[in-house]
């Protein structure tokens, strides 16, 4: 099961809670891991020995062009749909940055000038402290899109047992992945505090795909539940509760732990 966290706000919030989640699903034997779509780990989820081993290469096809065998009738460039590929004078550039690998430019050149290069853009690294707990750390070129991420998602389903709960943590932002996200998971585990935002969201998606739970500070659940939403889960917050998760503690407080165990709950998973 892929269970994606995603959160509209920065601070303590949704990766907080995923990490608390990983570990009362670790603590129930269930067989569960952490996915890092960045190089960031939640401190509750470290050790002072930080050392991580490298378990997938991940290799991305970026179009190299030949100035030889060009012919400079624009084709290529012209098919890019992602703005990946400009003509300069006499001189084409591939960004790959914004290139998607689709290979359109290479179909439309009939000069062959254009060649798939299998360039290595990052790495899936596993903790060595806690084996299930796993981190993409990408080139300092690259910048995490969609195409990194369904590719994070395929090597761990690959490589890992696919019946287990795979928890993908994103930084808080990145919205333009949100749609990826929400068609790759199961569940989404959305945190937010912004009514408007939400409502929008909520109108757009298509709700066959993933299940959303939605989680809301305790104190905006009132505007939230007077707008239909009362099925929001009232995470509370407190000075403690950003104490114990900044020094890398789980969570003490009681309706904190109760959210995690509706969790369970809303998504099926048997509790001894
Ligand atoms: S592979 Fe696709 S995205 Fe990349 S440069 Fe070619 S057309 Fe553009
Ligand atoms: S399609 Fe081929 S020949 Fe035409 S400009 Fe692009 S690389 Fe050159």
């Amino acid at each position: 099961m892929i269970i994606a966290g995603i959160g509209s706000n920065g601070g303590i919030g949704q990766t907080t809670l995923l990490a608390n989640f990983f570990v009362a699903l670790h603590a129930k034997k269930k067989n569960v891991y952490w996915v890092s779509l960045s190089n960031l780990v939640p401190p509750l989820l470290l050790h002072p020995e930080d050392k991580w081993t490298e378990v997938e290469t991940i290799y991305r096809e970026i179009p190299v062009w030949d100035k030889q065998t060009c012919a400079f009738c624009d084709s290529c460039q012209k098919v890019c749909n992602s703005g990946a590929l400009s003509r300069y004078a006499d001189f084409y550039v591939v960004y790959t940055e914004l290139c998607n690998s689709c290979a359109a430019c290479i179909y439309a050149c009939n000069k062959h000038a254009l060649k798939f290069d299998h360039k290595k853009i990052g790495i899936m690294e596993q903790y060595s402290v806690h084996q299930n707990i796993l981190r993409v750390n990408l080139h300092n070129r690259e910048i995490f899109g969609p195409w990194h991420l369904k590719k994070a998602v395929e090597l761990v389903l690959k490589k890992f047992p696919v019946d287990s709960f795979f928890l993908l943590d994103i930084p808080s932002g990145f919205r333009e992945l949100w749609a990826d996200m929400f068609n790759l998971s199961d569940v989404v585990l959305f945190f937010t505090n912004d009514i408007s935002m939400w409502e929008m969201l909520y109108k757009s998606v298509t709700h066959d795909q993933a299940t959303f739970l939605l989680v809301v500070k305790s104190d905006v659940y009132d505007i939230f539940s007077e707008r239909g939403f009362s099925f929001a889960l009232p995470l509370p917050y407190s000075k403690k509760i950003s104490e114990e998760s900044i020094q890398g503690n789980i969570v003490t407080n009681k309706q904190y732990q109760n959210v995690i165990q509706e969790l369970f709950l809303s998504m099926n998973i048997d509790v001894e």
